[in-house]
């Protein structure tokens, strides 16, 4: 199956081969664990899982890298305004350490709701304060860091190549963006390191060869992505909004600190939810949808999966309530027509070999087309029509066509093999303990009364919250990993 991408970096459809033969390093920006996601955010790791899913269809092993960011940022993308983490905390009166692991657990739960596979690693800005330094201290050795009074700040004017990815020459790069020059030499300087204020002691941090302080917000991505992957990463995604600013300023700082070579070589895009009324579902905005909220609205997570799917993630997706409905109609009536497909499938295959599942030249026809759709920058939403046209065709017979559905869920990710499985449970929020003790309790029960899929079940969910239980003479008890 042949893979062709749309890259930003050149603006163009481009065909698709990894670095390493077989082997697929990709980093994806991840959360910032002030607040709950939405689902504007969550549409994009939809999309990303989709990429994920369709280059493993494809047969490579894909070594996927999801970023946590616990480190208390600054607002804006110019560094100023307020620390998320500490506006946080100050919102819900708990220390920034509880507001991190507080949300990070709510982040894994939509991840696991929405069906998306989970990244080979999860790495925490936090856990990698080391080498976010070492960065740093590469850049400086070069010679592409200068110090002001608040912190150390890459100088944009020794990378001549810093607006090219955004496609705007530097003058232009910040127009009509307001920023504080403070000390900065440039308005596109950004800051690498950031010192303490003298007078007071921050939530959060450490100890550099500059002071006391905490890292810049882009140095993470950085230095977690090349101590997970390497310095040049097959693909690298994230939001159109991270164009301008955060992805020009990780390729300035890892390209400088590693003498030129190539930082990524395919960039991924993805276009934003948008609403009837504005164009950037956003938090600062105030009012933002939750997967939960969706939830208590009678909407399984699958069908928001779904409603996903039905546009490419080079477009923008408009939400509404009609909008995310008529997609839940749609799913539903997709599940209800393949039962029987899969039912026929499983039916068949009792007690055969695999030799007599060799395709026939009509599943053959639907496959190609299948993977023609993949195969064009990941068109989602056309592989989807095509799914819904298959299930129809009547001159294959229904198991010949639940055979294909079941093999093109590993792309749909619907989890089509099973009835549309009850929600986990949710954080009933404020109290995060009290959810994880009922769930240790109810895993307790189900091993007293020998149910051990259900306590399988539960195992799984405290694994995704990363919550370790051990078994003591006393009774269970339970901690985060790590
Ligand atoms: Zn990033």
């Amino acid at each position: 199956m042949k893979l062709s991408l749309h890259n930003t970096l050149g603006r163009r459809l481009q065909s698709f081969e990894p670095l390493h033969p077989g082997v697929v390093g990709m980093y994806c920006c991840g959360p910032t664990v002030y607040h709950y996601a939405h689902i504007g955010n969550l549409r994009t790791y939809v999309n990303e899982d989709f990429l994920r899913r369709s280059l493993e269809y494809a047969g490579y092993r894909v070594n996927h890298v999801v970023n946590i960011t616990d480190v208390g940022h600054l607002t804006s993308d110019s560094d100023e305004g307020d620390d998320k983490m500490e506006k946080g905390a100050a919102r819900e009166g708990r220390t920034v350490w509880e507001i991190a692991a507080h949300y990070t657990n709510a982040f894994l739960l939509d991840w696991q709701r929405l069906n998306l596979l989970q990244p080979s690693h999860w790495p925490k800005a936090t856990d990698y304060i080391a080498q976010q330094i070492q960065l740093v201290q590469e850049l400086e050795s070069r010679g592409f860091v200068y110090r002001t009074s608040d912190g150390l700040y890459f100088d944009t004017e020794k990378f001549p190549a810093y607006g090219d990815f955004a496609g705007l020459r530097l003058d232009k790069l910040m127009a009509g963006v307001r920023v504080e020059l403070g000390d900065k030499k440039n308005p596109s300087d950004f800051a690498l390191w950031k010192f303490s204020p003298v007078d007071k002691r921050r939530a959060m941090e450490w100890d550099s060869p500059w002071g006391v302080g905490f890292p810049g917000w882009h140095a993470e991505c950085s230095a977690m992505s090349t101590a997970l992957i390497g310095r040049t990463l097959d693909i690298h995604c994230g939001g159109t909004d991270h164009i301008r600013v955060h992805h020009t300023n990780e390729i300035a700082q890892s390209e400088c600190a590693h003498d030129g070579e190539p930082f990524a070589r395919f960039w991924i895009h993805n276009e934003f939810l948008k609403t009837e009324d504005s164009d950037k579902m956003s938090k600062s905005s105030g009012e933002f949808l939750t997967l939960q909220v969706l939830i208590d609205r009678g909407f399984h997570a699958l069908d928001y999966r779904y409603f996903c799917a039905t546009a490419h993630y080079r477009k923008f997706l408009t939400f509404s309530w009609p909008n995310l409905e008529a997609a839940r109609d749609a799913h539903r009536a997709f599940r209800r027509r393949l039962k029987p497909l899969l039912d026929a499938w499983n039916g068949s295959r009792q007690g055969e070999t695999d030799s007599v599942h060799e395709f026939s030249e009509g599943q053959k026809g639907w496959q190609a087309q299948f993977e023609e759709a993949l195969g064009q920058d990941v068109n989602i939403p056309k592989a989807l029509g095509i799914a819904q046209s298959l299930a129809r065709d009547g001159n294959l017979t229904e198991a010949q066509r639940g055979r294909l559905l079941l093999d093109w869920d590993a792309v749909l990710g619907l989890d089509l093999a099973q009835d549309l499985p009850d929600p986990p449970p949710a954080i009933v929020d404020a109290d995060q303990s009290a959810h994880i003790d009922a769930l240790v309790a109810a895993r307790t029960q189900a091993r007293e009364s020998k149910d051990w899929p259900e306590a399988d079940r539960i195992r799984k969910l405290l694994a995704d919250l990363q919550v370790v239980v051990t078994d003591t003479p006393t009774g269970p008890v339970w901690a985060f990993k790590g």
